[in-house]
């Protein structure tokens, strides 16, 4: 099982880039149905950032908080939609309780995307149940912690199908939150893109921590 260490968060950021360009066409026309097409798009150009300055900012910071703060900037600064500030907002205060630190357990993680998930949740103002990515990542990171102290591998692979399950009970609901808001009951039987996206980003993590 994969040490947590700087390079692992390192192939994640490079995994969710390429996740991203294999995608983009996907994720826009979920987006094209509710939104205004653009959500894959966004991810790519924003993806790209990152992989792109990746070997820089692996040289240039010292812990893994430094990383993924320079990462999320670059996505809070190249994406124009709302998912840039939102994922970038992620990657930024991901890294807030382990400053310092080059290696982490898997509580320690488990409190990483908690905390990411935290800032996503402040800074969209929203809550589960809005058609939003919240309603994919909200029970799984409840899951997660509930069983922190359960085996590393089994606990998130559980917890990324309970975000897939999440985006799945996006499209039944009316959006409160986002361009899909103004559609009112037309969003109703579409998936919300954000949600879609956010499930496959976490299971980069999980496909990661199996190497
Ligand atoms: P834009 O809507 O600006 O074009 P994107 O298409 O890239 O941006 O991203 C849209 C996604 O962002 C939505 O599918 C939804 O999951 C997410 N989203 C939008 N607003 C919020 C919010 N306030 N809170 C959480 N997620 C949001
Ligand atoms: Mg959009
Ligand atoms: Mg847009």
């Amino acid at each position: 099982e994969r040490t947590l260490d700087k390079q692992f968060f390192g192939n994640c950021l490079s995994k969710m880039a390429e996740l991203a360009e294999e995608n983009r066409d996907y994720w826009t026309k979920l987006d094209s149905d509710i939104g205004d097409g653009d959500h894959g798009i966004n991810l790519s150009i924003g993806f790209r950032a990152v992989s792109g300055q990746l070997a820089e900012n692996l040289e240039n910071t010292d812990d893994i908080t430094g990383l993924l703060k320079k990462s999320g900037m670059l996505l809070l600064s190249k994406v124009g939609g709302a998912s840039g500030p939102l994922y970038g907002s992620f990657f930024i205060k991901m890294g807030k309780d382990v400053v310092g630190k080059t290696t982490i357990n898997f509580p320690e993680f488990v409190g990483m995307i908690k905390n990411g998930v935290d800032a996503i949740q402040f800074r969209g103002k929203s809550e589960l149940g809005e058609k939003t990515m919240l309603d994919a990542l909200l029970p799984g990171v409840a899951y997660l912690e509930e069983h922190i102290e359960e085996e590393p591998l089994v606990v998130m692979e559980q917890a990324v199908a309970i975000m897939r399950e999440g985006a799945e009970s996006t499209i039944p609901l009316i959006a409160k939150k986002g361009r899909a808001m103004r559609l009112g009951e037309r969003a109703i039987g579409h998936k919300d893109p954000g949600s879609e996206s956010s499930w496959m980003l976490m299971n980069v993590f999980l496909e990661e921590m199996k190497k």
